[in-house]
């Protein structure tokens, strides 16, 4: 029984799936949006926070291309901060704590209130499938619903089967049934299908926990917004609370190894590497005496706090009796035991640039079923994914972003380019050009993109070209006004002044810090965020100047492509593991060639020369034609 036709089907209302179908709907593309449960839209499945490392970077993006992610925190957020500010602005990073409960309920009634999105409840066992082309998806009911492209979210849910010692129990997530069928139908589509695993750890009651013997954590204040189009904050901040572990809870963790189906090889999956169990890290760290446990309220109402860095699959009575060898946690009580779930994934170099697959066309997949852990690198693949799977239904020009332009462009390119065996997480580290990509220039570089694809509201778009209007109106009032120091100002102890450098002079040999800027008259009517982001742009130039050289050199083979036509050419001059590698991933250009593990200098030299044959080609045939 077919239940209609809709252009999209996003398969899996997650962090993935709510921004393909939110930005999908907001290019004009009617969306169905399929999950199996409308109360889970949008659950975050382990810690109740959004952002941090390098995620809060891609949380910026997300927002300044019309995604949600970043307004829904703002809604949901009970404690703000910006981490890592005593080092370089290109590593300063935006988390907010989120109300969990609150997140869900606004994400479901922001999808709700959204034209072209129409909700349903059901579960997807199966793709249909004509010529090489998806046409629709099959539910678990017999039902059918047609379109002309899918966007597959599933999560972790793909044969979940979770973990606590040597218990074991299907489902995708505590209390939600695992998806079936998508794997099988998906390997019989060709697609390699493999196994990872994540873990997340006991939640306890508030009233039990003895706060005085821990450190309190408050929020930034003044509270700064995740989204640019946020006012202002009026948040009444909660705090968290910092603990450690002891040689006894080590102790018993060494004690108790075999029984943790993460050290039994129980679970086939691999593991995050920079998500480690208590059981790896104890392991792998032998050496240190204390490992940092945060103490976090799941929201603002609920007695239930969230233990971050305690991750385990160990049996409930180990757990319970690891939580009292915590300081402050001697009593606790424990509501929900930590537990680890393993599940079906997709390597990701089976896909294209725009996270359609190679092998099925108008099939996009995007989120933790491309072997990524985290709510931001799932909702940034969605909105990417959701963004081409509209623009190809359109017919218009896919959008691919280079990895000088933005994160999503590192976390895709990286993804489609080298693929991963384990869980991908992002870092600062996965961007060479981190200098450009900061957390406070986001509108800068991606505001051109909002505009070509119209995901920006009227009324955001004046937002985003006033900041743009401002901040540059700092970098000249930085350049153009005198410091006026004397020699013996308390500031020149830090630098050379003679008293007739401009501010930016002086920011540039680092004289005045940031702070000294902030509260100059010549700047008094701009906000804190556009003369921060000015300030950075001025006493970085230098660096920023040599970061955009180098894009300009590369940009060479950015812009040498490779049709899909050449793989099928012997290619001798390759190395063999060079043929072997971009024979599977395809590559689209020489740049994206090279960064292809295995795939030698020497190799991409070769490729220059058959990429400029085919330009020749091209050329030739436009001028005959
Ligand atoms: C136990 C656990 C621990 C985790 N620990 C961490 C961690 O420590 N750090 C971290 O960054 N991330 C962690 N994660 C992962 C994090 O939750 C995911 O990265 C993130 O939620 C992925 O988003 P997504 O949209 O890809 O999938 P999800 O958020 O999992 O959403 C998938 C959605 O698809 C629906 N769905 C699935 N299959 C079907 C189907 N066949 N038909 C219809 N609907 C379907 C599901 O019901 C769900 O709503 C953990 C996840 C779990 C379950």
């Amino acid at each position: 029984m077919s239940l209609g036709r809709y252009p999209l089907i996003v398969v899996g209302a997650g962090h993935a799936g709510c921004e393909a179908a939110c930005i999908a709907a907001a290019m004009g593309v009617e969306t169905a949006l399929v999950t199996m449960s409308l109360d889970a839209i949008a659950q975050m499945s382990c810690n109740p926070a959004i952002g941090g490392l390098a995620k809060g970077h891609l949380v910026r993006e997300i927002d300044v291309l019309g995604g949600i992610m970043a307004k829904m925190a703002d809604r949901a957020g009970i404690q703000f901060k910006m981490l890592n500010r005593a080092r370089g602005p290109a590593v300063w990073s935006p988390r907010a704590q989120e109300d969990k409960a609150l997140y869900r309920e606004i994400v479901r009634a922001h999808l709700e209130r959204t034209p072209g999105v129409t909700l349903v409840q059901a579960q997807v066992v199966g793709f249909l499938v004509r010529n090489g082309r998806v046409h629709g998806v099959a539910l678990q009911d017999c039902g059918t619903i047609e379109s002309d492209a899918v966007v597959v979210t599933p999560g972790t849910f793909m044969n979940g089967l979770m973990h606590i010692g040597d218990r074991s129990l299907a489902g995708g997530r505590v209390g939600e049934a695992a998806s079936r069928g998508l794997s099988e139908c998906l390997a019989e589509l060709g697609f390699r299908v493999l196994r990872l695993k994540t873990g997340t750890p006991p939640r306890i009651h508030r009233d039990t926990i003895d706060f005085s013997r821990m450190l309190e954590q408050p929020g930034d204040e003044p509270p700064r917004p995740f989204s640019h189009f946020t006012r202002a904050l009026e948040v009444d901040q909660v705090l968290c609370h910092l603990t450690h572990t002891t040689e006894e809870t080590h102790a018993l963790i060494r004690a108790n190894l075999d029984r943790s189906p993460l050290y039994t090889g129980k679970i086939r999956g691999i593991g995050p590497r920079y998500c480690p169990s208590i059981e790896d890290k104890v392991v792998r760290f032998s050496e240190k005496r204390a490992h940092q446990i945060f103490i976090e309220p799941e929201g603002r109402t609920t007695h239930e706090y969230y233990i971050n860095g305690l991750s385990t699959s160990l049996p409930e009575e180990i757990q319970c009796a690891i939580l009292h060898t915590i300081p402050g946690l001697e009593e606790v009580e424990m509501i929900r035991p930590g537990y680890a779930v393993e599940y079906d994934f997709l390597p990701p170099d089976q896909l294209g640039p725009t996270l359609e697959t190679r092998a099925i066309a108008g099939l996009y997949l995007a989120g933790q079923i491309n072997g990524t852990s985290g709510y931001e690198e799932a909702a940034a693949q969605g909105l990417h994914a959701g963004i081409n799977a509209a623009l190809a239904i359109q017919g218009r020009e896919a959008m691919r972003l280079g990895r000088e332009e933005a994160y999503v462009g590192v976390l895709i390119d990286d993804l489609v380019t080298k693929g991963t065996e384990e869980p991908y997480r992002m870092f600062t580290s996965s961007a060479e050009y981190r200098l450009l990509l900061r957390q406070d220039n986001a509108i800068d570089r991606l505001l051109p993109r909002a505009r070509e694809l119209g995901t920006l509201s009227s009324e955001e778009l004046r937002i985003a070209e006033r900041w743009v209007r401002d901040r540059d109106s700092a970098v000249t009032r930085l350049r153009g006004a005198r410091a006026g120091l004397t020699p013996d100002s308390d500031h020149a102890a830090r630098g050379s002044t003679s008293g007739q450098e401009s501010l930016a002079q002086l920011l540039c040999n680092g004289t005045l810090a940031l702070e000294d800027v902030l509260g100059r008259r010549e700047l008094a009517d701009l906000s804190r965020e556009t003369v921060e982001s000015a300030s950075i742009e001025v006493r970085y130039e230098g660096y920023i100047r040599r970061q955009l050289r180098e894009v300009e050199r590369t940009a060479r083979y950015e812009h040498l492509h490779l049709s899909d036509s050449i793989w099928e050419e012997p290619m001798l001059e390759l190395s063999r593991e060079g043929r072997e590698k971009l024979g599977r991933i395809r590559p689209t250009t020489v740049a994206q060639a090279a960064r292809i593990p295995g795939v030698s200098p020497a190799d991409a030299a070769v490729l220059v020369i058959y990429a400029e044959r085919e330009r020749r080609r091209a050329d030739l045939s436009s001028v005959t034609s």
